[in-house]
């Protein structure tokens, strides 16, 4: 296997900027490597209207040193205004529609308690072949906190395709052996996959009484056996998957060991070594670029990218923080050793 790896540029999927400092860390970090980012609107103050996500993907662009280009979809309440919705997604301010349930994650306490309720704006999608991006969790006292991708697949996504069967969706961090084999079951739906969800199970979160704050994340690792299903849905089959890091930093100070901690693992300063450290192990360089840098392009009509970048096989130890002005967040990974790096 030869030690200089050349890809198409990558684009990520799904990824979280917040804001402040914090932005400015975080693009430093994603425009070294994407060409493309989907910006998950779930700010503080949520992106709901057209004037939110020009002023963000402005933002985004002013931090941003290289060419490189912000999605930013509109997050989804029970209470937007219609026409700002239909006009932003014609005039593509916005880059489709983000369904948090609420309060599955951080900044989900605006998002939709009753789907049926925001059916009209699922039907404007529908019509414009704009694309629904689903966090696909069903929060619910009731459901064990594994098990709320499989309820949200059975009891709401279900629903939804079979009402809008032209809707293109996409199930944002996939995170189990059911919700890959779904994906793989039916049409106009494709999966993101994080590189933590092939690398985590739910044996390195939860540790007697306490959690791993920074392997905390929604939706949660599972087990070996989803771990295995995700790895092979990334790595072989490998048309309807793409790369959406779903790098969510949190400062270290909101990181807790216990159920307060806010979810999220901060994976930007290494994601694409994660990802190919990962295909070579499952021996499958050769998919990679496919995966990274096409499939996403290809569901969502985009060309693909003209750039190429470089990884070389080398060792290197991912380091434990990452400072900015005022911010240090606890790196994923942090401490160990990758075996590839990107080269300019
Ligand atoms: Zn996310």
């Amino acid at each position: 296997m030869p030690n200089i790896l050349e890809i198409v540029q990558p684009d990520d999927w799904h990824i979280h900027f917040r804001e402040g400092d914090m932005l400015e860390m975080v693009t430093n970090y994603s425009s070294r490597i994407n060409n493309r980012c989907v910006a998950m609107p779930n700010t503080k103050v949520p992106i709901t209207d057209s004037n939110k996500a020009i002023l963000y993907k402005n933002k985004i662009n002013k931090a941003s040193k290289d060419k490189f280009e912000p999605l930013i979809p509109c997050y989804l309440t029970e209470s937007l205004d219609i026409n700002d919705f239909r006009s932003g997604i014609q005039n593509k301010y916005f880059f489709g529609a983000k369904l948090y349930p609420s309060n599955a994650t951080t900044n989900s306490k605006y998002g939709v308690r009753q789907i049926s309720n925001i059916y009209n704006l699922f039907e404007i999608l529908e019509e414009e072949n704009s694309t629904l991006l689903i966090h696909g969790e069903k929060v619910s006292d009731k459901i064990d906190i594994f098990d709320r991708e499989k309820y949200f697949i059975d009891d709401e996504l279900q629903i939804i395709r079979k009402k809008f069967p032209l809707l293109k969706i996409v199930l944002e961090h996939v995170s189990t052996a059911y919700g890959v084999k779904y994906i793989k079951q039916n049409k106009n739906i494709a999966g993101t996959i994080t590189p933590h969800h092939m690398l985590l199970t739910k044996r390195d979160v939860f540790i007697s009484d306490k959690i791993d704050p920074h392997h905390f994340c929604m939706p949660v690792v599972k087990d070996e056996s989803d771990l295995i299903e995700l790895r092979n849905a990334a790595c072989f089959d490998n048309t309807k998957f793409f790369l959406g890091t779903d790098s969510a930093p949190h400062p270290i100070e909101e990181k807790k060991s216990n159920a307060n901690s806010k979810p999220g693992i901060f994976s930007a300063p290494c994601s694409i070594e994660l990802y190919t450290q990962i295909f070579d192990q499952e021996n499958a360089l050769n998919n990679l670029e496919v995966f990274s840098s096409i499939n996403g392009a290809n569901f969502y009509n985009f060309s693909h990218n003209d750039k190429k970048i470089k990884l070389e096989k080398k060792d290197w130890i991912v380091p434990e923080f990452s400072v900015y002005k005022n911010i240090k967040v606890k790196n994923f990974y942090a401490n160990k050793k990758i075996n590839w790096k990107v080269i300019n």
